[in-house]
């Protein structure tokens, strides 16, 4: 591949040369887990997201997992989550033996419709776990009064929406908990890791002793576990790499914003491609992924054959959950569960995205995707 053809990954995180610093903090410290540097990370998340309590977590399912566990979902319980989303929405219940059960998304958004949420409850559903996809937010106001109705926990999946806001104010900050990850796809990474953001002091302290082994951290030794937990815990050095990443923050989340809009621009005058649903009022997305929609008649195949060969990378974002091969085998679910998710999963492809991608590239991305959607 010459220069001009070089690959064009789909994401890559902005390290420099904070993350090493405080990342040799930590190391020279000597203090890799359970130091100060977790607790700090966790002060400021919380207050950069609007919430009082935070828990960091080894990974975004950790998180999720955990608010799950608490929420005492076992087997014969329903749970409702998003179709078109990460696995992990739906397996972070499953694993507490619930089954899932998925409300189908309104076309525009790609979340969860609330119509379609509140029809699938039955007298088993003790749970919805809400999706803000491709950091979009959710109806959060709606789910909560459905919710609220029908004496169902509410668990937010905000992996995918750091600095998303909703009605105005940040996602985590609606008194909902909140979980938000830091893989290196997403807006801000540690490498691996997840933060639990939550109002209740009580939930705080459950997840805190939950990731640990459920020690107690009251009276008594260390060795003093008053419940059955999980090691979900995160490191020190993941906790340096999110703390360079949280002073740089507004600049991520403002720079994709830029990408974005460039790429709305380049993509614009191609027929055949649906760029992502414009913000609103009461939606304000942060930038995770650039997924694009392309017409019924295109052959995404062909197209994302065609873009791989120019050197540009893209894969299908997100195939729905329900239609998984485990989900197929333990549940029967196949196509026509939910119409909307899948006539959409079946059309989308990602372009490249990240923090830090450079114009030029952008427009090379939208002229082969020209091509390759004309030809
Ligand atoms: C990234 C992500 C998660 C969590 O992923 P981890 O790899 O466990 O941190 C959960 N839900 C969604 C929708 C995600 O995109």
């Amino acid at each position: 591949m010459t220069e001009a053809t070089r690959e064009l990954p789909l994401s890559r995180p902005w390290i420099d040369d904070r993350e090493e610093e405080l990342v040799l903090e930590v190391l020279r410290s000597g203090r890799l887990s359970l130091g100060p540097w977790i607790e700090r990370f966790e002060e400021e998340i919380a207050e950069r997201v609007g919430a009082p309590f935070a828990a960091a977590v080894s990974s975004g399912t950790a998180g999720l997992h955990m608010l799950c566990h608490l929420a005492g979902l076992g087997p014969g319980d329903e749970v409702i989550t998003s179709p078109l989303s990460f696995v992990a929405s739906a397996n972070c219940f499953i694993l507490e033996g619930a089954l899932p059960v998925f409300a189908d998304v309104d076309p525009s958004t790609l979340n969860m419709d609330p119509a379609a949420v509140e029809a699938a409850i039955t007298p088993r559903t003790k749970a919805i776990v809400a999706v803000d996809m491709f950091g979009y937010p959710s109806e959060l106001d709606e789910l909560r009064t459905i919710a609220a109705r029908h004496d169902l926990t509410l668990i937010e999946d905000s992996c995918e929406a750091l600095g998303a806001r909703y009605k105005g104010r940040p996602l985590g900050s609606h008194g909902t908990d909140a979980v938000f990850a830091f893989y290196p796809n997403k807006q801000m990474t540690a490498g691996e890791g997840g933060v639990v953001v939550t109002h209740s002091k009580d939930v705080r302290d459950q997840v805190v002793s939950l990731r640990n082994q459920g020690r107690s951290y009251g009276e008594g030794s260390w060795f003093n576990h008053v419940r059955v937990g999980f090691n979900y815990r995160w490191t020190d050095v993941q906790a340096a790499i999110a703390l360079a990443q949280l002073e740089k923050l507004d600049r991520i989340l403002e720079l994709r914003a830029d990408a974005a809009a460039r790429y709305a621009q380049l993509l614009d005058s191609i027929d055949g491609i649906e760029t992502p649903r414009s913000d609103d009022a009461d939606h304000q997305r942060s930038w995770f992924v650039y997924v694009v929609t392309l017409a019924a008649e295109i052959d995404r195949a062909r197209v994302m054959e065609s873009l791989r060969r120019d050197g540009v990378a893209t894969a299908e974002y997100i195939p729905c959950i329900h239609l998984q091969p485990y989900m197929r085998e333990q549940y029967g679910f196949g196509e026509g569960l939910c119409p909307v998710a899948e006539g959409i999963a079946a059309r989308t492809l990602a372009l490249p995205f990240y923090t830090q991608i450079d114009a030029d590239d952008q427009v090379r991305v939208a002229e082969v995707l020209r091509a390759a959607v004309a030809a």
